[in-house]
Formats: structure tokens, C-alpha cells, sequence
């Protein structure tokens, strides 16, 4: 297995994407940030299944991030990126700097409006925006028959695909189900900045979800009991709450009473100043900790 050719310029990768694509490839594109951990890598060895060639784009995006957020101290490791992706079989990674991405001058952003304003759109102002941008940019780039991307990040997921509906962007959007640690913790880049003390807390979130979905499974469908016994789970592990939410799986319009047979359930906490992000969708996916005794 060949590594991958690393592309730092926009000019350099596109090239690169046109030869592949003028050579009758089908091209997967798997962004990220980077730190990559084992959920990315499920999302590569996806896009494998769907396509013939493969670029995994690793760029910390300076506008995805608020005021006070973790921007500078968030982690970076291309080479070693490099090399999970030489091993995963990677044909093409796309490193580029943030002048690269946002040339001197830039003023576009891409909004998707309706979809950004609950959960995480509403404590990261902005944050879906920039979001959008890059990816629409890395579509640019790239032009990819598909794309995939992780249901960790849920909200992400949908406002993306409503963003290639919209735009009528010839690439398909794809979700892939969280990868989870054995105790049921999702795997993030952000779990690197937990204290072992921390990470117990965390814990909380995936029972929490099974706890919630067990509940569901046996017939509750009131939102206020769902979201009320989640929340006590994760307050008396001392985790600070941002949201819970129960809320329909396609518009993320909360439920506030009654809930249908199908229904995500997304929480975002801090553990400490950290701030982790879950869910699942409620009649439609085995709960985190399925298989554990
Ligand atoms: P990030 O590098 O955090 O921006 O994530 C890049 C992509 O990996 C996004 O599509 C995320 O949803 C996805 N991802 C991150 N963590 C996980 C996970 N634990 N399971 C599945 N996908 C993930």
C-alpha cells in the first residue's frame, strides 16, 4: 500500500481530483479536523465501500470556532495523521493553511437557515456557518461523488446534506453510525483534554442515552421525563449541562410533550471546560452499551 500524497495547496489538490476524476474514479471525501482517533477511520474504511479513491481533508477550521472556544489549543498531529491514513489506505490527504481556505479578502459565508437555530446552533452562534462554508469549499476542491460524515456530529450531518440538496451539489452525503469506546464514551479529538476524573464523569452520557432509550423502548414518549431523567443522570455526575433535547430526527424542532416512535435525543455537556456532544435517534438505533453485559 502506497502512502498518501499530501496536498497543502487548493490548486495542487484540485489537479489532483480532476486527473482522478478524468481517469473515470469515483472520489470519497472524508473531512476533518484531524487528532485522528478510530471514528474517523470508520468514516475512511465507509468511504472506501463507496468509492474507489479516497482524500480525507485534515484542516482545523479557524471559523467553525467561537470567541473563548478551543481553537489554538486544539489538537494538531499531520504527520501522524499521515500515517493512520497510510495505513487505512488513503489515496489523497488535503492539508491546507487558513489563507488557503480563506483567501485575503473573503467575505461569502454559507447559512442554512432553520436547521443551525436549535442544540448546538444556539449556544455556538455562527458555528454552523462556518461549518457549511468550509465544507461547501471542500466540495469545491475536491469534487467528490460522495461524502461521509459521522453521526456524533448529528445536526452537522443534516445541515450539510440539506446544504448539497439545496445547492444542488453533485455529491452524495452520507452518515455513519458513532464509534464508541468499549465503555460506551464516544470517541472525540476533545476527549484528549478529559482528567481521568473527567472521563468517569463522561460516562454518565452513553448511560445516560441506553437509560433514556430503555425508557423509550418501554413505552415512554413523554419529551419532559425523557429529557428530565437524562438531565439528573448527568447533573449527579457533575457534568454541566448545555442542552438536552428531544426533537424531530429531520427538522430538529424540539418535542416538547408528546414524542413520536422515532425521536433524536442529543445532549451537549461540559466536563470541566470541556464540552462533549451525544445522541441517538430514539426507535431507530441500538442505544450506546448494546452489547456491554
Ligand atoms: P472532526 O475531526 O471532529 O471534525 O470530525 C470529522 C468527522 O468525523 C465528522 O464527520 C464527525 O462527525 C466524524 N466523527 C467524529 N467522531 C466520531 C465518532 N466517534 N464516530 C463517528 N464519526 C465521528
Amino acid at each position: 500500500m502506497s502512502d498518501p500524497v499530501v496536498y497543502s495547496t487548493v490548486s495542487a489538490a484540485r489537479a489532483a481530483c480532476d486527473t482522478l476524476r478524468a481517469e473515470g474514479h469515483r472520489l470519497g471525501l472524508v473531512p476533518t479536523m484531524g487528532a485522528l482517533h478510530a471514528g474517523h477511520l470508520a468514516l475512511i474504511d465507509h468511504a472506501k465501500t463507496l468509492a474507489d479513491r479516497v482524500m480525507v481533508s485534515i484542516f482545523v477550521n479557524p471559523t467553525q470556532f467561537g470567541p473563548g472556544e478551543d481553537f489554538s489549543r486544539y489538537p494538531r498531529m499531520l504527520e501522524k495523521d499521515v500515517e493512520q491514513c497510510a495505513r487505512r489506505g488513503v489515496d489523497l490527504v488535503f492539508a491546507p493553511d487558513a489563507l488557503e481556505m480563506y483567501p485575503e479578502g473573503e467575505r461569502t459565508r454559507v447559512h442554512v437557515a432553520g436547521l443551525t437555530e436549535s442544540l448546538c446552533g444556539a449556544s455556538r452562534p455562527g458555528h454552523f456557518d462556518g461549518v457549511a462554508t468550509i465544507v461547501t469549499k471542500l466540495f469545491a476542491v475536491a469534487g467528490p461523488c460522495t461524502a461521509v460524515f459521522g453521526r456524533k456530529d448529528y445536526q452537522q450531518l443534516k445541515v450539510i446534506q440539506r446544504m448539497a440538496r439545496d445547492l444542488l451539489l453533485p455529491v452524495r452525503v452520507v452518515g455513519h453510525p458513532t464509534v464508541r469506546e468499549p465503555d460506551g464514551l464516544a470517541l472525540s479529538s476533545r476527549n484528549q483534554y478529559l482528567s481521568e476524573a473527567e472521563r468517569q464523569m463522561a460516562l454518565a452520557i452513553p448511560r445516560g442515552l441506553r437509560d433514556a432509550n430503555r425508557a423509550f423502548d418501554a413505552g415512554e414518549r413523554n419529551s419532559a421525563r425523557l429529557r428530565g431523567g437524562l438531565e439528573r443522570a448527568l447533573e449527579s455526575a457533575g457534568l454541566r449541562i448545555d442542552y438536552v433535547s428531544v426533537a424531530d430526527p429531520e427538522t430538529l424542532e424540539p418535542f416538547s410533550e408528546a414524542v413520536p416512535e422515532r425521536a433524536l435525543l442529543a445532549v451537549a455537556v461540559f466536563a470541566g471546560s470541556t464540552r462533549l456532544i451525544d445522541n441517538m435517534v430514539l426507535g431507530e438505533e441500538r442505544p450506546p452499551l448494546f452489547d456491554a453485559a
